[in-house]
């Protein structure tokens, strides 16, 4: 199995790069920030709880995270791996989710780290528009809404997520530094962890991560 983790700041272009390499490889996407606001639409308990702590930038407690992700994977069949996008993001979920892979006989092949500055994620952030519906970004400065990939809508379900305000942007790379920058350490010193600069052209951040998942596949 072909489980990867795609790490890196709010705004790294992780979600971005995790629908190409599912796509392309038959992988299972399992990102937690889509998996809340799916629970946000639906009003559910879980997405009431979520909200609270995204609405200020915050984690969503561990237990109720990894509760989630683990409900998340046994409802997955027929795929060749999972590409998890903004989970872990704390030394408890990282812990987590080896326990929960290694009860199925699996682990984590590799760790694919987007490096990009904080003031290019701020950016990125303040001008991004987001699909109600199928969760696409746009930017409103450098990649307007012009056709939806998936031909679902023309842009009536853009907003601007209430966390991508300017004041939550800087709580969440707060959040990000303090609670999450810790992995990359965590997964250097076992290894894991592959650096890709995530700044420039999406067409040559997407060969640069396709070239870490070659050469774990080939080692
Ligand atoms: P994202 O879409 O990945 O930027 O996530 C949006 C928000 O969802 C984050 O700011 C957190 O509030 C919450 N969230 C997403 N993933 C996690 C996680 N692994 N642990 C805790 N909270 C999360």
């Amino acid at each position: 199995m072909l489980n990867l983790i795609l790490f890196g700041p709010p705004g790294s272009g992780k979600g971005t790069q995790a629908e190409y390499i599912c796509q392309e490889r038959q992988l299972l996407h399992i990102a937690t920030g889509d998996l809340f606001r799916e629970h946000i639409g639906k009003n559910s308990e879980l997405g009431q709880l979520a909200q609270s702590y995204m609405d200020q930038g915050n984690l969503v407690p561990d237990d109720v995270t990894i509760a989630m992700v683990k409900d998340r994977l046994a409802q997955s069949e027929n795929h060749k791996g999972v590409v998890f996008d903004g989970f872990p993001r704390t030394i408890p979920q990282t812990e987590a989710l080896a326990e929960l892979l290694a009860s199925m006989d699996q682990k984590i092949m590799g760790v694919i780290y987007i490096k990009v500055s904080d003031g290019e994620i701020v950016s990125r952030l303040s001008g991004r528009l987001s699909c109600k519906e199928c969760q696409t970004p746009f930017h409103k400065k450098y990649n307007s809404f012009q056709t939806c990939p998936y031909q679902k809508c023309e842009g009536e379900y853009l907003y601007q997520r209430v966390d991508d305000k300017a004041e939550t942007i800087w709580a969440r790379l707060n959040v990000y530094h303090q609670q999450t920058s810790p992995l990359i350490n965590y997964y250097h010193n076992r290894n894991l962890l592959t650096e890709v600069p995530g700044e420039g052209d999406v067409t040559n951040i997407r060969d640069s991560v396709s070239a870490v998942i070659e050469s774990l596949l080939t080692d």
